[in-house]
C-alpha cells in the first residue's frame, strides 16, 4: 500500500485506444498481438491489475506498470437498491466525484454512465445541473465507470447494455466519449453491439450530426421534455439558443444516416408539462417522424420543488399520444430508494460527503 501513496500519477492505461496501444508496443519492441491479448485480460477477463496478466511476459507487465495507471480512481461507497439497483460513487484521482449505476431485469444487466463531473444544462428538474459542470471526463474515466461495475457482477453474469445518461451532456464531450463507446462496441473490447449503446442528449443538432458522420449507428434518445418551444425553454434552458425544428431536424437526418429511430425522453413533471394540450401538441410534432416515446414520470430530488403526476393522469398522457399514432412506452423506475434513477445524480451532495 505504501507504494500506492507515493506512487507520482500516471497516464491512464484505458486512455489509450487500441490504435494506441499498438503503436505503444511497437515503440516499445512488443509484438502486435500482444495488443489484443492486454486488452482481452482488462475488457473479457476482469483483471484489476497489469500483474494479474499471466499470459503476458513478465517485463511487458512491469514496463507497463510503471508507464501507466490501471485505475483512475477508487470506490468511495457501493449502495444496493432493494431492486437490485447496484450505485457506485467513484473518486477520480483530482478528488472529483462521478456514479455510476447498475440496473438489472430479467434478460438484462444495464450500466449507467456519466460523462462529465457536473453537468452545464440546468434542466430544471435534475440533480445534475443544480452546481453547473465542473470538468469533462476523459475516454478512461468514462470506460472505467463500466468496468467497475462489470467487475461486480457475478462469473455467469455479463453487461448487455450501456446508456450514456448519467451526469453531464454527453455530446459536449464527443471528444472523449466516442473512443470509450468504440473500445466498449469492439470484439477486442466488450463486443457490445452499437444497438445496445445508447446516448442521450438535451439536443445539440451539430453534435448530433457529427454523431451520425462517426460510423457506428448507436442508439440516439432526445430528451425532448416539452412540445413546444416557450415551455422547452422553461425546463431545459439550452433550448433558448436551439429550438424545437432545429432538434427535430438533426434527429431526422441521424434516422436516415444510421437508420437508428431516435427516441424521445419525455419527464412528466405534474401541472408543468403534463396535461393534455401537451399531449395533443407532441403526437401532432412527432406523428410524421420516425419516433418512439419514452415518458419518466419525475423521480424525486430533494431540493427541486417537482413532482410525478399521479398514474391515472400518465395513463391519459400515454393514451393520447397512441391515439395520435405515437409509440410510446413509460420507463421503469430503478433505483429510487438509492437516488440512483434519472435525474437524481448529483454533484454537490457527491461534493458534502467528501
Ligand atoms: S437532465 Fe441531463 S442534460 Fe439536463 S441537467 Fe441533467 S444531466 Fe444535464
Amino acid at each position: 500500500m505504501s507504494d500506492e501513496t507515493t506512487r507520482p500519477v500516471l497516464p491512464l492505461f484505458t486512455n489509450l485506444t487500441r490504435k494506441g496501444l499498438l503503436d505503444w508496443c511497437d515503440s516499445h519492441g512488443v509484438p502486435s498481438y500482444r495488443a489484443d491479448q492486454i486488452r482481452q485480460w482488462i475488457f473479457g477477463k476482469r483483471v484489476n491489475d497489469f500483474s494479474e496478466m499471466h499470459d503476458v511476459p513478465a517485463a511487458v507487465r512491469k514496463q507497463l506498470s510503471e508507464e501507466f495507471d490501471f485505475w483512475a480512481c477508487r470506490i468511495v461507497r457501493h449502495q444496493v437498491s432493494s431492486d437490485r439497483t447496484e450505485k457506485l460513487l467513484l473518486e477520480l484521482r483530482e478528488g472529483d466525484l462521478v456514479e455510476c449505476v447498475l440496473m438489472r431485469e430479467t434478460d438484462r444487466a444495464t450500466v449507467c454512465i456519466s460523462t462529465q463531473v457536473g453537468c452545464g444544462m440546468g434542466c430544471i428538474f435534475c440533480a445534475s445541473g443544480l452546481d453547473g459542470v465542473k470538468r469533462n471526463l476523459s475516454t478512461g474515466e468514462i470506460l472505467e465507470q463500466v468496468l467497475r461495475i462489470d467487475r461486480l457482477l457475478g462469473k455467469e453474469e455479463r453487461i448487455t447494455n450501456v446508456v450514456v445518461m448519467g451526469m453531464g451532456e454527453p455530446l459536449a464531450n464527443l471528444r472523449s466519449l466516442l473512443p470509450a463507446l468504440d473500445t466498449l462496441n469492439e470484439k477486442g473490447g466488450m463486443g457490445l453491439g452499437a444497438r445496445r449503446i445508447t446516448i442521450s442528449t438535451v439536443g445539440l443538432p451539430e453534435k448530433m450530426r457529427e454523431l451520425a458522420r462517426h460510423g457506428t449507428p448507436y442508439n440516439l434518445a432526445v430528451s425532448l421534455h416539452a412540445p413546444e418551444d416557450s415551455l422547452r425553454t422553461e425546463i431545459v434552458p439550452t433550448n433558448k439558443r436551439t429550438g424545437i425544428a432545429a432538434i427535430l431536424e438533426a434527429s431526422e437526418e441521424y434516422f436516415q444516416i444510421t437508420g437508428r429511430r431516435v427516441t424521445y425522453e419525455y419527464v412528466l413533471l405534474a401541472g408543468r408539462n403534463d396535461g393534455p394540450e401537451q399531449a395533443k401538441q407532441l403526437a401532432i410534432l412527432l406523428r410524421y417522424h420516425a419516433a418512439h416515446v419514452n415518458l419518466i414520470p419525475m423521480n424525486p430530488v430533494a431540493p427541486i420543488d417537482l413532482t410525478a403526476p399521479a398514474e391515472p393522469r400518465t395513463k391519459m398522457f400515454v393514451e393520447m399520444l397512441e391515439h395520435g399514432g405515437v409509440n410510446v412506452t413509460v420507463r421503469k423506475r430503478k433505483g429510487a430508494d438509492i437516488d440512483a434513477a434519472c435525474g437524481q445524480l448529483r454533484l454537490t451532495e457527491l461534493t458534502l460527503e467528501k
